[in-house]
């Protein structure tokens, strides 16, 4: 692979302090080097690795919205990353290295990082709970990202890929996670399921829900760019919501109680609203969008009296997640057509110009060449 040097020499930690600050290995990253909008290519140290860590090549990197967030520099980005921070979490790449406890990974394995580092001690981590730790630090938020030619993760977060899986799509595990954590939050085989937002996240949560057995799935958004990649990926209906109202759809699709489960994927207080004035009595809703940071008003009366169940969702299951998404690929889920777009991690500023706009699925940075 591009940049594995064979003999090549790391920088190892010992209880978390570097002790060869002599040697000094410099990489290429994408860093929030100042507090103000925009994001630099910085040389900066390789990462030191620990005697529980793994240090790797990254390959190709997907383009959160929060990666945005940080972009722009708004009040999320100013409130929840320090600087400089090397930002990025969606990665595949190749084990160059591995600390002296590692023994079950190895230089050559393709692998990608789960985003959020559990502390391990708290009561859900010990509990295996571990998606529900109250400590969890977000890679490439408040800790060193995959922009960068490499990365060093502890070896509970990393997941190996079988060799001959697509490297773009293992690249976007991260959000794929989202979609498949969301998706199966409730059982969906038979059911009507609604998805507010088309955006990558949602997208690929309708193509998780068909292949899981839903009956109808329709997927709202406002955008027509994303409507129209929805309907490539095999929803029932892709609905323009300030065109067509979603008691009309109810109609057109002979339902006559509402949708069973919703997964709202917006992060919109209105599309939130609608979604609770079109479930059936009884229906499950799992929410991964995240409104801005003010108040949602919602009738909790629909709640109360339809008698919803309400299912807040964050990160990924810690691994059962990663299995599911491995073993759906395996049995033939296709996910790829929502990578819409691919840059040279050269060519970052096109690639955060193009997620701004929306007319986009995913967007991939190909870190292979940047020697
Ligand atoms: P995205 O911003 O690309 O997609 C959101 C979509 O919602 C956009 O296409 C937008 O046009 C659409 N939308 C806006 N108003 C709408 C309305 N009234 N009705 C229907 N759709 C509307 O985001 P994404 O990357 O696909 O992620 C989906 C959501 O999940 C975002 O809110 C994101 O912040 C959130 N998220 C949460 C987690 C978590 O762990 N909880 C992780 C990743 C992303
Ligand atoms: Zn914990």
């Amino acid at each position: 692979m591009a940049g594995h040097r064979p003999f090549r020499q790391v920088r190892i930690c010992a209880n978390g302090n570097d002790n060869l600050n002599n040697l000094e290995l410099a990489m290429k990253a994408l860093v929030k080097s100042k507090a103000e909008r925009g994001l630099w290519i910085e040389d900066i140290s390789e990462p030191a690795i620990g005697i529980n860590d793994v240090l790797m090549r990254v390959s190709y990197a997907g383009i959160c919205g929060t990666d945005v967030h940080i972009y722009e520099w708004d009040e999320w980005g100013r409130r929840n990353v320090p600087v400089p921070m090397t930002i990025g979490h969606e990665f595949v790449g190749e084990i160059v290295a591995v600390g002296s406890n590692v023994n079950d990974f190895k230089p050559g394995d393709l692998v990608s990082g789960e985003g959020h580092v559990v502390c391990g001690r708290c009561r859900n981590c010990l509990a295996g709970r571990r998606h529900l730790c109250a400590a969890t630090k977000g890679v490439g938020v408040s800790r060193p990202g995959c922009f960068a030619e490499y990365i060093a993760l502890p070896m509970s977060n990393i997941w190996h890929h079988h060799p001959g899986i697509d490297q773009e799509v293992a690249a976007i595990f991260d959000p794929f996670g989202n979609a498949v954590h969301t998706a199966l939050a409730f059982p969906v085989l038979g059911e009507d399921v609604l998805i507010t937002g088309a955006g990558p996240i949602g997208i690929m949560a309708a193509a998780v829900a068909r292949f899981a057995g839903a009956r109808h799935i329709v997927i709202t958004d406002v955008n027509p760019y994303r409507l129209e990649l929805a309907r490539k990926l095999g929803v029932t209906l892709a609905i323009n919501t300030r065109e067509t109202p979603l008691a009309e759809v109810q109609k057109q699709l002979g339902m006559a109680e509402g949708f069973d489960v919703g997964l709202e994927m917006s992060g919109n207080a209105q599309a939130l609203r609608e979604m609770l004035a079109n479930m059936s009595h009884g229906a499950k809703i799992a929410i991964l969008g995240i409104p801005a940071p003010s108040e949602v008003a919602i009738d909790w009366t629909q709640v109360i009296f339809n008698q919803i169940t309400i299912q807040g969702i964050y990160g990924r299951e810690m691994y059962e997640t990663w299995y599911k998404m491995t073993v759906m690929l395996e049995a033939g889920l296709n996910i790829k057509p929502v990578i819409t777009h691919r840059f040279s991690w050269r060519e970052y500023e096109k690639a955060f110009e193009i997620m701004h706009s929306g007319n986009s699925g995913k967007v991939i940075l190909d870190w292979r060449d940047s020697k």
